[in-house]
């Protein structure tokens, strides 16, 4: 058998090793940490249990084909169901909304509290709709590093459709062009941050988004989202998979311009096949640094980061969904803020994450988990003990005021995730959350390729490669990735 070695157990290298055990290698997994899941990992405290990362699942059929793949019904490993409400939307006037999973509830619900017309939310989706149905195949089932994904019928086809792609306005001016009323434009923009970006500066070809929350659906795992891991972890076990723990890579050997193994824990292990799962930028300034560096895309601006409070709370609070906002009075001044002073809004938009919704055993009886995350920018070295101390009393004061309630007493539990701390943990080049940002429209041209062009036999996935972050991608720039190695 052939010898494969993966660096890091992150979603991404755990569906490359499924794939590749698939296919027959003898798979090794090297994790720095104790546990597999990179972001996607749980914590618990005091009979809480949080998801520690990614919160909103999408496009669950990419879990359900590595089960496939191994030849497993994938409903006996990983269930999960479609959410009749996506997210739970409020503002500081005392209007809310709710974003039902069924488009027609949905664009009524925005008609009769917002006041936009039903029919421009239709247009809205069946617009993103649009841009899936002509980009999703050339950018994200394909590597966009070999000529043929260039050259076919399919991408001719796109060609043609350029100026209906949205590559040549902002997101947030196509949104101005197609919604009337102010909140309608504030909550399609956010769709921006789900990959980190800025809806002022990124293309409206991110328009893309609202069409997997909607027209497809966004959807809960019922165990949670580490079962993402969990499930996916046992599987790769189940195929023969080898995981090591603690064990940081060093560095890729390369002999005569080929990755030939790895050194771990001051061991040479060699092997056929290298796969780097671990972010590019800390890649070549540790593992790969005797390397030639890809300057220019090394020196992409990242996503922006996250702060994260886990709080236990103990009360229930029967308004609020598996997914909330709490809307900036700003949303431009915010991302001013985040992109441009590289500092925190005093009222930023506040998304609380609530498990407990639908998993009960996730809090105590009479009680409720709270993921309570705002973006902030990506580590520049700012104060951030002085930032997130600010942070923290300007999101509780706005819970208070919208929420109408004195949030500080019913802490009972808390621990703190920063960009920092997820930079120390998962190895993301300045704790950015999705790789480089997409707040240009060369973005997606300016990620790493899924392959080395200079080393043979070492490959690259993950929320740092091509096509980019988020659980969807990093899913597919592992399936991109082992189809080259096919070729
Ligand atoms: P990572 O999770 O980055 O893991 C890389 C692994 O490599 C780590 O385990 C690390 O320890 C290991 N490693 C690094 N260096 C070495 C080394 N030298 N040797 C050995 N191992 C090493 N996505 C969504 O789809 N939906 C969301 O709602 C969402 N929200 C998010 C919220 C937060 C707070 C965060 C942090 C992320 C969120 N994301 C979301 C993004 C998503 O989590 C990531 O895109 C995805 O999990 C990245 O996976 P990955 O395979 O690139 O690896």
């Amino acid at each position: 058998k052939q010898k494969s070695i993966i660096i890091g157990a992150g979603i991404a290298g755990i569906a490359a090793a499924i794939r590749l055990a698939v296919k027959g290698y003898l798979v090794d997994v090297y994790e720095a940490n104790s546990y597999p899941g990179g972001k996607l990992s749980e914590i618990t405290l005091k009979g809480y249990r949080f998801d520690a990362g990614p919160s909103l699942f999408t496009l669950p059929e990419q879990v359900e084909e590595l089960f496939l793949l191994a030849g497993k019904n994938p409903s006996d490993h990983f269930e999960y169901s479609k959410l009749d409400v996506a997210c739970h939307y409020f503002w500081e006037d005392g209007k809310s909304i709710k974003a039902y999973g069924d488009v027609n509830a949905f664009a009524e619900e925005v008609n009769t509290k917002l006041g936009e017309p039903s029919e421009n939310i239709r247009k809205a989706l069946r617009s993103s709709a649009y841009i899936y149905e002509h980009l999703a195949p050339l950018f994200m089932h394909r590597s966009l590093h070999q000529w043929n994904t260039w050259v076919n019928p399919q991408a001719l086809r796109s060609y043609l459709k350029m100026g209906k792609l949205g590559i040549f306005e902002t997101m947030n001016a196509a949104n101005e062009r197609l919604f009337q009323q102010d909140k309608t434009v504030q909550l399609f923009n956010r769709y921006a941050t789900y990959n980190g970006s800025n809806p002022y500066e990124t293309p409206a070809t991110l328009n893309i988004i609202p069409h997997l929350e909607f027209n497809i659906g966004a959807f809960f795992p019922k165990k949670g989202m580490h079962d993402i891991t969990q499930s996916l972890y046992q599987l790769a076990l189940d195929l023969g998979v080898r995981f090591h723990f603690n064990a940081k890579v060093e560095e890729i050997l390369v002999e005569n311009d080929q990755a030939v193994g790895i050194k771990v824990n001051q061991n040479e292990v060699k092997s056929d096949l290298v796969i780097n799962n671990m972010d590019m930028v800390n890649a070549y300034k540790t593992i790969l640094k005797k390397q030639k560096q890809p300057k220019k895309l090394l020196e992409q601006p990242k996503s922006s980061s996250a702060l994260i409070f886990y709080w236990g709370i103990k009360k229930v609070f029967p308004e609020l969904d598996l997914h909330n906002i709490l809307f900036s009075d700003d949303y431009k001044e915010e991302f001013h803020h985040i992109f441009e002073k590289n500092a925190i809004y005093q009222d930023p938009t506040v998304y609380i994450n609530i498990t407990s919704v639908h998993k009960k055993d996730d809090a105590p009886e009479e009680c409720m988990n709270w993921f309570t995350m705002i973006n902030v920018p990506n580590n520049q070295g700012q104060d951030w003990d002085v930032l997130i101390k600010e942070a923290r009393k300007n999101i509780i004061s706005k819970i208070n005021r919208i929420l109408k309630t004195d949030l500080e007493p019913l802490i009972e539990v808390e621990q703190i995730l920063e960009p920092r701390t997820i930079e120390s943990k998962t190895s993301s080049a300045n704790g950015a959350l999705y790789g480089n940002s997409s707040n240009n429209k060369y973005a997606a041209f300016l990620r790493h390729a899924n392959y080395s062009s200079k080393l043979k036999k070492l490959y690259f996935c993950g929320g740092s490669v091509h096509p980019g972050g988020g659980i969807p991608l990093c899913l597919l720039s592992a399936k991109i990735m082992t189809e080259l190695i096919k070729k």
